[in-house]
């Protein structure tokens, strides 16, 4: 027997020949390659038994040829705001998160692009587990097909890649995850409601830069001065800013910076002066963030009140500035939160 076809983990375009050709061969009518199809992304089932409008033998085959994948949900944890954090048990044992975000008119999914991180940022709970390994594009996508298929969810209607990894450090498998979860064919999510979010890893920055698609664009920087960056996140020794102003200076898609305050370590006026620098220049968008508390560093969050007076000092210059409220804090699902660890926490709910 030949190994079962994963058609979740091919781009639509691919997943719609790859149909028609299992449909063919076994010489069925051509419908039932569309009523196959559509089960894929754009009626996500949970298992083909769920498709009560297939013969039972094409069930029975599809089940056997071409299972359809899933997430192993492991647990589940509901925040006081509404904020869902989901841990996915990959079929290898390896783990990573996505969280459920909701709000008044919009419902954002954050999801992982790989399990742990390789890039080790000072303030960052993934960066501390190290990295694992590449999630597929399917692994990737997948996160949001089970959002679909959770009836307290739903189709979301913004991506972030703001979970756990480094979404250009796994390009191949995030240019096609993003095809899937953006074409009418698979989730069909607008380009301008996905945010990939990177720490700016030059080469695949302009490979992102060459889709045509208007997907976004999150540069953490988290400070404009070199030598302060490279305190907080050692990829600056690598792509330091002046490389990376260049690049983005060469990008037609919008831009926001990441930027989490930290107390001394990049929100003195003199960050903010290089900062609002930076931002006009490249007629960036700044979003502050409350550094978040993780265990494992000694860093400390810039005062409410300061956040508040840096936020209008960048204002004053002249920079589209907004501060994010932090959300699912109580689960630790805020930003940089996600962290992986192997003995169950307290309070889990399990699903
Ligand atoms: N590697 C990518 C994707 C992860 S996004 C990136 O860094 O952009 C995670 C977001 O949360 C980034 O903006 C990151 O800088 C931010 N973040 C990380 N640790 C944080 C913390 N402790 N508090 C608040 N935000 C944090």
């Amino acid at each position: 027997m030949t190994t079962p076809t994963n058609w979740l983990d091919l781009i639509p375009s691919e997943a719609e020949r790859s149909v028609r050709q299992w449909v063919a061969a076994r010489g069925e009518p051509e419908y039932r390659s569309r009523q196959i199809f559509r089960y894929l992304w754009q009626h996500p089932l949970p298992s083909w038994s769920a498709a009560t409008d297939l013969p039972k033998k094409m069930v029975a085959d599809l089940t056997t040829e071409a299972p359809i994948p899933r997430l192993a949900l492991e647990t589940q944890q509901v925040a006081r705001d509404g904020t869902v954090k989901n841990l996915w048990r990959l079929h290898d044992g390896k783990a990573v998160e996505s969280v459920w975000i909701p709000g008044r008119d919009r419902a954002t999914l954050c999801i992982s692009s790989q399990a742990g991180c390789a890039y080790a940022c000072a303030f960052c709970a993934t960066g501390r587990m190290g990295f694992e390994r590449n999630l597929t594009a399917w692994e990737i996508a997948g996160q949001v097909r089970e959002a679909v298929l959770d009836s307290a969810m739903g189709l979301p209607t913004n991506v972030v890649f703001m979970g756990m990894g480094e979404p250009l450090h796994n390009w191949k498998e995030v240019s096609r995850s993003l095809t899937i979860i953006n074409d009418a064919r698979g989730l069909g999510i607008g380009a301008r409601r996905i945010t990939v979010s990177t720490i700016g890893i030059i080469p695949r920055l302009k490979e992102l830069a060459r889709r045509p698609e208007q997907f976004r664009l999150a540069i953490s920087l988290h400070a404009a001065i070199s030598e302060r960056r490279a305190a907080l996140m050692p990829v600056e020794k690598k792509y330091p800013i002046a490389q990376l102003t260049t690049v983005l200076s060469e990008f037609r898609k919008r831009i926001t910076f990441e930027y989490v305050m930290i107390h001394g370590a990049n929100d003195t006026r003199a960050d903010a002066d290089a900062l609002s620098e930076l931002a006009k220049n490249l007629r960036a968008m700044v979003n502050l963030l409350p550094l978040h508390p993780t265990a494992g560093n000694d860093l400390r969050p810039t005062p409410k009140d300061d956040i508040r007076a840096f936020a209008a000092y960048l204002k004053e210059k002249g920079v589209n500035v907004t501060v994010r409220r932090s959300r699912g804090l109580d689960i630790d699902a805020a930003c940089g939160q996600l962290r992986v660890q192997s003995k169950q926490r307290r309070g889990v709910q399990v699903k």
